[in-house]
């Protein structure tokens, strides 16, 4: 069982509202199902739909964020239950790496891309066996998985790979992955 879930996802206010919906349905999963979000610690996007969702069904929020994101005006969240304010974004992924024992990416840009590629190249290499979940919000992701598909076509990456993180088409069904996955060595 996943306690504490690490949610990466969109700092963009300007996108669709059917992400914002999806981000709503991911809070309120979280914390319906009783676990902890720990996430970068932001207001904005789908960050801060996130957080308010996790609180709106009584989940507590844990949020890590680099202190020049923390001193920018409407930026952070500052009604999280806990706010880790770290040096750099580099000790903010590490901050939220250790603390999370489940990763899950909205829809993003490139920082939650860059963030989902490290956990998964972390999972690749053997260092962590936690479950990874992308959540395909209206196929957007396809483009993604057609990518990894040249790698392995091409040798870059091993096909096998690809069981290293889950797809799932909405939050609750990512919910149901993670609340019966069982990491390689426990299996
Ligand atoms: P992006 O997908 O490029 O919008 O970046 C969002 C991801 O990067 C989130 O998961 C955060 O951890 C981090 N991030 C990027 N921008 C911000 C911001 N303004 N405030 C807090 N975290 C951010």
């Amino acid at each position: 069982m996943s306690e504490t879930v690490c949610v990466y996802c969109s700092s963009s206010d300007d996108i669709d509202d059917k992400y914002f919906d999806v981000a709503e349905a991911m809070g309120h999963a979280l914390a319906e199902g009783g676990h902890r979000l720990v996430y970068g610690g932001g207001q904005v996007g789908l960050m801060g739909r996130l957080a308010e969702s996790v609180h709106e069904s009584g989940g507590a929020v844990f949020g890590v964020i680099p202190e020049a994101l923390r001193n920018k005006e409407g930026v952070a969240y500052d009604v999280a239950d806990e706010m880790i304010v770290t040096g750099t974004m580099q000790e903010r992924k590490a901050e939220m790496y250790s603390r999370a024992d489940a990763f899950v990416a909205l829809p993003g840009g490139f920082g939650t891309l860059e963030e989902f590629m490290e956990v998964l190249t972390l999972k690749q290499l053997g260092y962590h066996h936690k479950a990874l979940v992308l959540i395909n919000t209206d196929g957007f992701y396809d483009a993604l998985i057609e990518f990894f598909g040249q790698l392995y076509e091409k040798k870059f990456a091993r096909e096998r790979h690809g069981d290293l993180y889950h797809l799932a088409d909405r939050p609750e069904e990512a919910m149901d992955y993670l609340a019966s996955y069982r990491a390689p060595q426990e299996a």
